[in-house]
């Protein structure tokens, strides 16, 4: 990998290919693929992953919010983008980027009829979503005869999907509640077919759902985290490869002596004579306070440094003493030689939160697969 002259955010193409056929490889050969890019592409960069997935051979995208949908449409993007997450507010921007927009309470529902209807569309594709159990959004049994009324009385919207989301797909001691959710969905889906007279397609299973419920594929899968090269089980994370690897350099090397401090707050104090390098990544960057005070760690030159004092909003220094390095020297703060999972246990949290941490100010920088 190149050097990288500043905070950099390298992405890894060809990891992203390794990461989708390894997915693939997990599911029937007849099984649709979802490719979830919400929050640029889990803090990478959604019009790049996007694009790459369409040649990849996605069937389906999926973002959260209307406005990061439109944004893979005036890039061209073409596969059918489900938007999980629409507000009423921005229907006729997700109808006119021809977005699909999953429906997840009556409320949302008349809504969206309003607005397609004033729109004068036929057979507009709609997802409808279920709550089995993670309580977040979605209808539930009470509503079947509702939305079987509801889509069947105007020929406007056209039912493409039902779904759902596991609440604990991760977690192997929740594996009965799991099961009784893809149960219930099952239930919930077959009703609704019965009632609307035809059948869309199903889906359930994110990426550790796709894992350890091979049995409940349905028609299609939906993945996000495992396509950036991490899988919530070590097993899983040895067969991926991190897309994400986020690399700074050392700007200026102290020597700290015994009884001096290093930060704001003087929130580390020396006990003996250290080695500090100062690094040009902060919390605006996404690493956020919490790694601060000893708990996170890069890696410069092979060895792990951990972060001394205070985390500051464009610096962090890290302890290198004993490290042979100097200003200048390439510093990874996770990726390839230090799992953002890893990172991210470091401060008490997941993969998902370090990635889509990472912000805006860090430039991107792509490997071609
Ligand atoms: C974010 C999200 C996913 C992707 O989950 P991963 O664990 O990243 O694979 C799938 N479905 C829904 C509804 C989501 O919100």
């Amino acid at each position: 990998m190149s050097k990288v002259g500043e905070t950099t955010l390298v992405l890894d193409l060809s990891a992203l290919e390794h990461n989708y056929n390894y997915l693939r490889s997990k599911i029937k050969p007849k099984t649709k693929f979802l490719g979830v890019v919400k929050a640029f592409a889990y803090g990478s960069d959604t019009v790049t992953i996007a694009r790459e997935l369409e040649q990849l051979g996605a069937d389906y995208l999926a973002v959260a919010y209307v406005s990061e949908g439109m944004l893979l449409r005036n890039a061209g993007v073409k596969i059918p983008i489900l938007v999980l997450h629409p507000l009423a507010s921005n229907f006729e921007d997700l109808i006119v980027h021809r977005l699909e927009p999953s429906i997840y309470s009556r409320n949302i529902l008349n809504q969206f009829l309003e607005v397609a209807k004033e729109k004068q569309q036929t057979d507009y594709p709609i997802h409808i979503k279920f709550n089995t159990g993670l309580n977040r959004l979605g209808f539930s049994e009470d509503d079947v005869d509702f939305i079987a009324r509801e889509t069947k009385h105007s020929g406007c919207i056209k039912i493409v999907s039902t779904f759902s989301h596991l609440a604990a797909s991760e977690d192997a001691n929740e594996r009965d509640f799991s099961l009784l959710q893809i149960n219930s969905f099952k239930n919930l889906s077959d009703a609704l077919r019965k009632k609307i007279g035809y059948t869309p397609i199903r889906h359930m299973l994110n990426t550790s759902g796709i894992i350890n419920y091979p049995n409940a594929q349905f028609e299609m899968v939906r993945s996000g985290i495992g396509l950036y090269g991490y899988g919530n089980q070590a097993e899983v994370d040895s067969q991926l490869k991190p897309v994400a690897t986020l690399k700074t350099i050392i700007s200026q090397i102290h020597e700290i002596k015994a009884n001096q401090s290093v930060g704001y707050n003087r929130a580390f104090r020396s006990s003996n004579t250290i080695k500090s390098a100062t690094l040009p990544i902060g919390h605006a960057d996404g690493i956020g306070r919490q790694y601060g005070k000893g708990k996170g760690f890069v890696v410069i030159n092979g060895e792990k440094a951990p972060i001394v004092g205070n985390v500051c909003m464009d610096m962090i220094m890290v302890d290198v003493t004993g490290i042979d390095c100097q200003e200048g020297d390439e510093v990874v703060v996770f990726g390839s030689d230090n799992s953002a999972e890893n990172f991210a246990s470091s401060a008490n949290t997941i993969s998902y939160e370090i990635l889509t941490a990472i912000s805006q100010r860090v430039k991107r920088v792509l490997i071609e697969a």
